[in-house]
């Protein structure tokens, strides 16, 4: 008998999420715009995918219409921003953050667009529990300057995410796919040497440093997947989905063979973001590999009803013990609530097909929570 929607929305109401993945608000006071909220609900940078076409999109019509709800107020832009721009910003943040139903956050501070909250400022403002995942490619940046050749810079980085760790970071992210890709191959030293040299005659010019291209991505993800077993926390991977500043089809997380097949990365913990289009790759990774975990984050909230179906096609070979829950949200407190909402009920869905009532209901307490608090040893 297929599990009631309404009853296991209800029961999993007692079971505030642990939100793996997710970027802090951006700094208020502003008044928020039409085009800035369509830009939260796409991954295009052209701006004329939000001026013309977002509006026409299932997932951004799914979330004027749940703003709509919890604001109470008609589903319309033009509503939700009065609405919104009158409030006063903490008061609205947290309220709407508290719908949620989020009992911790875990932020990664490289993206916040130049103006969000710092650590400090956003645990100050927001009143939800959060600790910090470490970006890798921003520590390294800031580490080129100060280090001569690719070994001083990747023991220095290194070093630093050990230091993340020891002041309460609770994992490691990067962000490969965006800069190079995920087809992992060993690294040619005398490629990564040419390339560090030029990041460091940009840092002797005091140009900005972007760290890209496969020596030094590579080279930096494979440190810090040693460091990480080491320091027993995962390194989370972003993969599949994303800005068009990556090349989706570099983005699977198959790339990833040397580091689940190399014996010296044994017990190092992965958690697979996004995923989607990728979901049943990393679905497979998931249920061969022991220590690999996997969300579809953004994918939820952006693809519509396609959003549950991925979550029901992951769930055919991923186990429900290897499942994350997370927003992906960024900037705006509406992106959480919008998130949240669609990941509760694409889970609703996914688990009442596939699940007898009591098996969808344990199911969906240990993805949205249970899961996480083991993966990242957040219960001490
Ligand atoms: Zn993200």
């Amino acid at each position: 008998m297929p599990t009631d929607p309404v009853v296991l929305l209800h029961a999993w109401e007692q079971e505030p999420a642990v939100d793996h993945h997710c970027h802090p608000l951006r700094r208020w006071p502003f008044q928020l715009t039409a085009l800035e909220l369509r830009a939260a609900f796409t991954e295009a940078i052209d701006r004329r995918i939000p001026q013309e076409h977002v509006l026409q999109t299932a997932g951004y019509r799914a979330a004027l219409r749940r703003l709509g709800d919890a604001l109470g107020c008609e589903p319309t832009e033009a509503a939700i921003l009065d609405l919104r721009n009158r409030a006063e910003p903490a008061e609205f943040a947290n309220r709407i953050l508290q719908r949620t139903n989020t009992g911790l956050l875990l932020l990664d501070y490289g993206f916040s667009g130049g103006d969000g909250f710092s650590p400090h400022e956003h645990a100050r403002v927001v009143r939800v529990p959060q600790r910090e995942i470490v970006r890798l490619e921003t520590v390294a940046e800031r580490l080129v300057a100060g280090t001569s050749d690719p070994r001083e810079w990747l023991a220095a980085v290194r070093g630093a995410l050990r230091s993340a760790v020891q002041a309460g970071a609770v994992g490691v992210k990067t962000i490969c796919a965006y800069r190079a890709d995920l087809r992992l191959r060993p690294v040619d030293t005398d490629q990564l040497g040419v390339a560090f040299t030029m990041l460091r005659h940009k840092a002797e010019r005091q140009e900005p440093i972007r760290v890209t291209g496969a020596a030094l991505c590579h080279a930096l993800l494979f440190e810090a997947a040693a460091e990480c077993r080491e320091l027993r926390v995962p390194l989370q991977v972003h993969c599949g989905f994303g800005d068009p500043d990556e090349d989706l089809a570099e983005a699977s997380p198959l790339g990833l063979r040397p580091l689940l097949q190399d014996k010296q990365y044994a017990g190092l913990r992965l958690a697979l973001l996004h995923c989607y289009p990728y979901h049943r790759e990393a679905a497979y990774l998931c249920a061969v590999y022991p220590d690999v975990y996997m969300d579809l984050s953004l994918a939820i909230p952006m693809a519509g009803d396609d959003g549950a179906q991925a979550l029901k096609e992951a769930l055919g070979l991923c186990p429900f013990s290897k499942l994350l829950y997370a927003t992906d949200a960024a900037r705006y407190p509406e992106v959480y609530l919008v998130a949240a909402a669609a990941h509760r009920e694409a889970l609703v869905i996914a688990l009442g097909e596939l699940f007898d009532p009591a098996t969808a209901l344990d199911a969906g307490r240990q993805v949205l929570a249970a899961n996480a608090k083991r993966l990242y040893r957040l219960d001490g």
